[in-house]
């Protein structure tokens, strides 16, 4: 599981900023993607081969008339107590406040690892200003800028610090590795997680290894069907008891990401009877922004009449636009019913996330598309791609090279994508297509 990183600090001090900071690498993936509306509390971020999360607890704040603490959104509380590390973000310039007390002695009383940045510090490293935070009791302050990016790697350095976390970790992506597809069902309370699961673990056609010993905190489930291996994590407001899994009543947005990050297929669960409402759409974000392969399943259909399923279907187009690469399917946990199809797209879209593209293939391919339909003309210049490539895996990138390439459209390149997708069966996972000009 990936660890978790939150920065909380009073209003003002740059939280946001450097937690736009930390989360830049992820905006490729999804800067293609319209539609998206980015939860911008949680983030991923990443050091040297190191993934982690990232938690921004502002906005969340009440305002300021009555005590900080007291009001806090549990949401936040649950954030910072899920974290493995806090950074306490000050302004230096704005010197020690009384609210920052208050957050130091709640900071202290938490007793979990905790950095203490000093933010806006830009052309002020030695000033002897910053010694006077030495009195919140949080050990050295580290002076950080996040508008101009100073420190902050540093910072991460010395949080990630006392969680020992190997430098060479497994890569989370080394599908090799086991062998297994690692699956995750992410969505809110009560679309039917459990229900899915049990269903799932109860299958005839599918062993469970391992499931008698009940260690609490394991979090996988092995299991193999039709020859090949899986493992099912535990998800957000889920839990392992006995045999089987229950919801347990607190959803966890933490829990949600980490599951997601870990697996290679994610399950979107959504309920038929409920349409796709905000938070849907949030973890429908969240999966878009991991780069993982998605399949959404619209749990409950035997509860909805042909009026619901036709208003679902418009609300999924419209409020997931965004995922339309993923394989749609609707099934009935309790009834059992649409289980084996559902299991084919993981399959298929696990398949899709790993697959390997030779440049030679790629390169006809896209030499042949564009036969079929060149690229416009725009502003006297006529892009011209020569060859492309695999960039990446799990999400697939596609590099392409040639000249004036800036000039390509939005729509050409769902059209060439459109192709790309066909050829290799891309279905389940995001794409992206980098366009390189040669100067
Ligand atoms: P938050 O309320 O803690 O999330 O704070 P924001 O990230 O919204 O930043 C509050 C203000 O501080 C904004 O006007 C930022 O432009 C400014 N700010 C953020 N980081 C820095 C920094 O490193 N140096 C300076 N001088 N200003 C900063
Ligand atoms: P979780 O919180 O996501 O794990 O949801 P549960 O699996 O606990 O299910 C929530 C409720 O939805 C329970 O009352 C289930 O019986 C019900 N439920 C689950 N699947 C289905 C289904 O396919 N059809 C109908 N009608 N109800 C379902």
């Amino acid at each position: 599981m990936q660890p978790v990183i939150a920065l909380v600090g009073r209003p003002n001090v740059g939280k946001s900023t450097l937690f736009n900071r930390m989360t830049k690498s992820r905006d490729a993936i999804v800067a293609d993607y319209a539609g998206l509306t980015r939860d911008r509390h949680y983030g991923h971020a990443r050091l040297g081969r190191r993934e982690f999360i990232v938690i921004d607890t502002g906005g969340f704040e009440p305002d300021a008339s009555g005590g900080i603490f007291k009001e806090m959104a549990r949401q936040t509380q649950q954030a910072v107590a899920e974290a493995d590390v806090v950074v306490f973000v000050v302004d230096v310039r704005a010197g020690v406040s009384a609210q920052d007390h208050d957050i130091a002695n709640y900071l202290r009383r938490l007793g979990k690892p905790c950095v203490l940045a000093g933010n806006k510090a830009e052309g002020m490293e030695n000033h002897a200003q910053l010694a006077e935070f030495y009195e919140l009791g949080l050990g050295a302050l580290h002076p950080v800028s996040a508008a101009h990016g100073q420190g902050v790697r540093s910072l991460l350095e010395l949080a990630l610090q006392p969680l020992n976390l190997p430098e060479d970790d497994d890569d989370p992506m080394d599908v090799q590795g086991s062998g297994a597809i690692r699956l995750a069902v992410a969505g809110r309370p009560n679309v039917g997680k459990s229900t899915l699961i049990n269903a799932w673990l109860g299958e005839e056609r599918l062993v469970v290894f391992d499931l008698a010993g009940t260690t609490r905190d394991a979090i996988t489930v092995p299991f193999e069907r039709q020859g090949q291996r899986f493992e099912l994590i535990d998800t957000a407001g889920l839990r392992r008891k006995g045999k089987v899994f229950e919801a347990i009543e607190k959803f966890s947005v933490v829990k949600t990401l980490q599951a997601i990050e870990s697996a290679h297929v994610v399950v979107l669960l959504l309920d038929a009877t409920e349409g796709v409402t905000d938070q849907d759409a949030h973890i429908a974000g969240y999966i878009l922004e991991s780069g993982r392969s998605v399949v959404i399943a619209i749990n409950k259909w035997d509860a909805v009449d042909d009026y619901g399923r036709q208003q679902l279907q418009r609300s999924i187009e419209t409020r997931l636009a965004f995922l339309k690469f993923a394989p749609l399917h609707f099934i009935s946990a309790q009834r059992r019913q649409g289980l084996a199809p559902l299991w084919k797209s993981i399959v298929r879209a696990h398949k899709a996330a790993v697959c390997k593209m030779p440049t030679p293939v790629l390169t006809r391919l896209l030499l042949e598309s564009v036969q079929f339909q060149a690229p416009k003309r725009a502003g006297g210049h006529r892009p011209k791609m020569r060859y492309a490539h695999q960039g990446g895996m799990n999400p697939p990138v596609i590099v392409i090279h040639g000249n004036a390439l800036d000039h390509v459209t939005d729509a050409y390149k769902r059209f060439l994508e459109g192709r790309f997708r066909k050829e290799f069966d891309l279905v389940g996972t995001p794409l992206r297509i980098e366009l390189r000009t040669s100067h």
